[in-house]
């Protein structure tokens, strides 16, 4: 795996995920190397230095908390997302894909590289003019992202950062989010 840090040179905790996430070549599908999470979230120092990191992009520059949700996207979002929102003493708020959530929902469409896909976010979730900050593991084409976007959208709320563990660097992500702030603590460029 090659990372490309902002410094030039790998930070201690850019050299920690670097060890503990795993490359698994052709799943789950040919020609698809996933980045697998789970060596680095059975490590408790890790894991809790990734969360408290990802925290950070919830508090401004004298640390008071600036975001009312955290949103985190199934599945592995989720897992990332709502120790962040304990993290802040903010609520954490579900987008799921399609007929999983049980109450009246937004729904966003979106384009996968073969077909379509949707993710539903609750009517209830958010108040207008919610501050949000969204949190996923991966970004790699910005497709979920980008919809999770427009759901928060949709319940006139606003996005004010992403912030995600690792960015495929190679992949348009960064272009498909727009304007909207990202944070990825760690960027892989091959
Ligand atoms: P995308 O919408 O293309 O940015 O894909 C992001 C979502 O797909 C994230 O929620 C990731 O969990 C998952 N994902 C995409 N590519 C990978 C990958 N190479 N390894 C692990 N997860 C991935």
């Amino acid at each position: 795996m090659s990372t490309s840090p902002t410094s030039g040179h790998a930070t201690e905790l850019e050299a920690t995920l670097t060890a503990l996430i795993r490359d698994v070549p052709d799943f789950p599908k040919p020609g698809i190397v996933f980045k697998d999470i789970t060596p680095l979230l059975a490590d408790h120092d890790a894991f809790s230095a990734v969360i408290e990191a990802l925290a950070a992009r919830g508090r401004d520059a004298d640390g008071r908390v600036v975001v009312d949700k955290v949103v985190g996207m199934e599945a592995r979002g989720f897992i990332l997302a709502a120790p962040v929102a304990l993290a802040l003493g903010a609520g954490f708020v579900p987008v799921r894909k399609a007929g999983k959530l049980p109450g009246d929902s937004h729904v966003v469409s979106y384009q996968l590289e073969y077909g379509e896909a949707s993710l539903e976010m609750h009517r209830d979730a958010l108040a207008a003019g919610d501050r949000v900050l969204l949190v996923d593991d991966v970004l790699a084409t910005g497709g979920t992202v980008a919809a999770t976007a427009q759901l928060v959208g949709q319940a006139q709320a606003t996005v004010t950062e992403v912030a995600v563990l690792l960015e495929l660097s190679f992949l348009p992500g960064r272009r498909s989010i727009g304007a909207l702030p990202l944070t990825a603590l760690i960027s892989v460029s091959e």
